[in-house]
C-alpha cells in the first residue's frame, strides 16, 4: 500500500516517513528534500525553486509533477511526503499511479494549527539525510549535532515566523482542499491520525493503519 502523507508544515510527516522507511522499507519521496538538494546543487530547477521556497510559496505544478513522474520510475512501496499539495498535483498523481496499476491511501495528520509554529521554530535538520530533530520534543543526543553522522544540524531558512505564516496560509488555501478530494464518498481513501500525540504514539497509530491495510476497503475518517 502506498501512502500519501497529508497535513500542514510541521505536522510530523517527514518524521514519521523516515521512521516507517527504516522499519518497513518504504521509500520516502519528500519533494521538499528533493527541491532543497536541487537548490544546494544549483540545478536549473533549484535556481527556479529557491526564491519561491524562501517566500513560502509553492513551486509550479508542472515542475513538481515531472519530478514525481521521474521518482515513480524507481521501484518500491512509497510514502509521498509533501506531495501532492494542490488538486492539480493530486489529479496528476492519480493518473500516474493508474498507469502503473497502483494506488495510494491518503493519511491526514490532524493537528491544531497553533502547535505548528513551536514545532517549526524548534526544528533542526541534518541536511544530507533530511533527518529532523526538535530542540524540545525530539532533541539530538548532543545539541546541534546529528546522532547518526556527527555532522552539524541547521535550521531551515523558511522556518522563521513570517515565512511559516505564509506557508500555513498557502496550506489552508491550496492544500487543505485535498482533504475533500481524498474523502470523496464515491471513492473514500482518506484515513486520519492524531498528530498532536507524541512522536511514538503517532507511529503506533500509523503501524496500526498499515497492519489493518488502511483504505483497502475504503477506510473513512
Ligand atoms: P513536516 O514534515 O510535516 O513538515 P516534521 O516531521 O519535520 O514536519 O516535524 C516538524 C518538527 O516537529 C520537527 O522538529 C519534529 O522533530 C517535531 N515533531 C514531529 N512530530 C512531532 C510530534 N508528534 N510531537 C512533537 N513534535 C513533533
Ligand atoms: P517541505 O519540505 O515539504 O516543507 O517543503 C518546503 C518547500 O518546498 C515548500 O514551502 C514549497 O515551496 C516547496 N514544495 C515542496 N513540495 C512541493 C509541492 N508538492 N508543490 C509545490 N511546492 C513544493
Amino acid at each position: 500500500m502506498n501512502l500519501i502523507f497529508l497535513g500542514p508544515p510541521g505536522a510530523g510527516k517527514g518524521t514519521q516517513a523516515k521512521i516507517l522507511a527504516d522499519r518497513f522499507g518504504y521509500r520516502q519521496i519528500s519533494t521538499g528534500d528533493i527541491l532543497r538538494a536541487n537548490v544546494r546543487e544549483g540545478t536549473p530547477l533549484g535556481l527556479e525553486a529557491k526564491p519561491i521556497m524562501a517566500s513560502g510559496g509553492l513551486v509550479p505544478d508542472d515542475l513538481m509533477i515531472r519530478m514525481i513522474e521521474r521518482e515513480l520510475e524507481k521501484p518500491g512501496r512509497l510514502i509521498f511526503d509533501g506531495f501532492p499539495r494542490t488538486v492539480a498535483q493530486a489529479e496528476a498523481l492519480d493518473a500516474l499511479l493508474a498507469r502503473k496499476h497502483a494506488s495510494a491511501v491518503a493519511v491526514l495528520f490532524a493537528v491544531d494549527l497553533n502547535v505548528l509554529l513551536e514545532r517549526l521554530i524548534g526544528r533542526w535538520t541534518h541536511v544530507a539525510s533530511g533527518r529532523t530533530y526538535h530542540q524540545k520534543f525530539a532533541p539530538p543526543k548532543t545539541a546541534g549535532i546529528d546522532d547518526v553522522t556527527g555532522e552539524p544540524l541547521v535550521q531551515r531558512p523558511d522556518d522563521k515566523e513570517e515565512t511559516i505564516r505564509t506557508r500555513l496560509a498557502v496550506y489552508k488555501d491550496q492544500t487543505a482542499p485535498l482533504i475533500g478530494y481524498y474523502d470523496n464518498p464515491a471513492d473514500p481513501r482518506l484515513v486520519m491520525v492524531d498528530a498532536l500525540a507524541p512522536i511514538d504514539a503517532v507511529t503506533a497509530q500509523l503501524v496500526g493503519l498499515i497492519n489493518e491495510g488502511a483504505g483497502a476497503g475504503g477506510a473513512r475518517v
